[in-house]
């Protein structure tokens, strides 16, 4: 049986009221497709259960002087739906409709699908190659300001303290002309908890990569980026010669495992599929919108 006392606050200072001095007795709840499955699977001890649903101020989704704002309440539906989230961050957009089924997507909040960190988190890598932050505020209203490469640190671990809330997550807008793409590879189309996924960001002159930001899920104990594999592409043109480059050097980025979807094996051969795949469709997209500047 789970033990628990409920409070839903309806604004942020009500819910660091509400948890003050009980810090370390806090399971906050969003979208609760994380939480509910995790509680009936443990013999949890008795909690303070803070419901986040009612608090207006973490939904929005906002774009100011070139930085995107996302409030971590911001379901997998109100992204993919986002008109802000579709020109800015598309691959975000693409995770967010690549997650789950439409029931799931319509519970499953960002905030809780990278504070669960699970390796497979599918708003992961786009949030990786994004060169994301996540801001939060802790019982004691200290804020904190954390790149998101340094917030995961192993399968359901990061370094939020307990009682620790996300409020946001930002982005800068890449540069332009910038071209990106996110592929999630699964054993099905749909509910498939991802066997690899890949997301790029690439500064493109021409067919030339200036800057290359690389993200990978399900290959690692947390979601990474593939910074050898940035080295390896940036200054140069994207050929196949070079796509295969990339695809040998980023086996050594990675550490899968063998579990119930995929073995190790296939895993790093996906990635180096996927990657190539990846990098040719962003190379293309950002060879397109930069012809006839340069
Ligand atoms: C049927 C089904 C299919 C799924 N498919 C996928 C999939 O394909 N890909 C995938 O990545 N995931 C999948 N999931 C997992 C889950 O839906 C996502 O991780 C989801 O984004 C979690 O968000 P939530 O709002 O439901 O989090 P919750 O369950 O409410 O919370 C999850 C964790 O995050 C914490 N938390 C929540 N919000 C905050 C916050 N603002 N600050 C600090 N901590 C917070 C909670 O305390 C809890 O520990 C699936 C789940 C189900 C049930």
């Amino acid at each position: 049986m789970i033990e628990a006392e409920y409070v839903a606050p309806s604004n942020l200072g009500e819910l660091f009221k509400s948890i003050e001095g009980r810090a370390e007795r806090v399971k906050f709840v969003a979208g609760c497709t994380n939480v509910l499955p995790d509680l009936r699977a443990q013999n949890p001890a008795p909690m303070l259960l803070v419901d986040l649903t009612g608090i207006e101020e973490l939904r929005r989704i906002e774009e100011n002087n070139g930085v995107i704002s996302i409030g971590s309440l911001a379901t997998m539906t109100e992204l993919a739906a986002s008109e802000i989230i579709r020109t800015h961050g598309p691959i975000l957009a693409s995770a967010a409709r690549a997650l789950g089924n439409p029931l799931t997507r319509n519970r499953a909040t960002i905030g809780g699908n990278i504070a669960d960190a699970s390796p497979a988190a599918d708003t992961a890598p786009p949030l990786l190659a994004l060169e994301a932050t996540i801001h939060t505020e802790g019982a004691s209203h200290a804020k904190r300001e954390i790149p998101v490469e340094e917030f995961f640190i192993g399968p359901n671990q990061t370094v939020l303290n307990q009682g620790e809330l996300i409020t946001r997550i930002t982005f800068p807008i890449p540069k332009d002309p910038s071209a990106s793409s996110h592929i999630k590879f699964g054993l099905r189309n749909a509910m498939a908890i991802s066997v690899v996924s890949v997301a790029v960001v690439l500064e493109m002159q021409g067919n030339l990569c200036h800057r290359a930001r690389i993200a990978l899920g399900s290959v690692a104990p947390k979601p990474i980026r593939a910074y050898l594999t940035e080295k390896e592409l940036e200054g140069r043109k994207i050929t196949e010669e070079v796509l295969e480059s990339c695809a040998e050097v980023v086996k050594k980025e990675i550490s899968p495992i063998t579990d119930i979807r995929a073995s190790a094996q296939y895993r790093e051969h996906v990635t180096g599929v996927l990657l190539k795949r990846a990098l040719w469709q962003a190379a293309r997209e950002g060879e397109n919108s930069t012809n006839g500047n340069i």
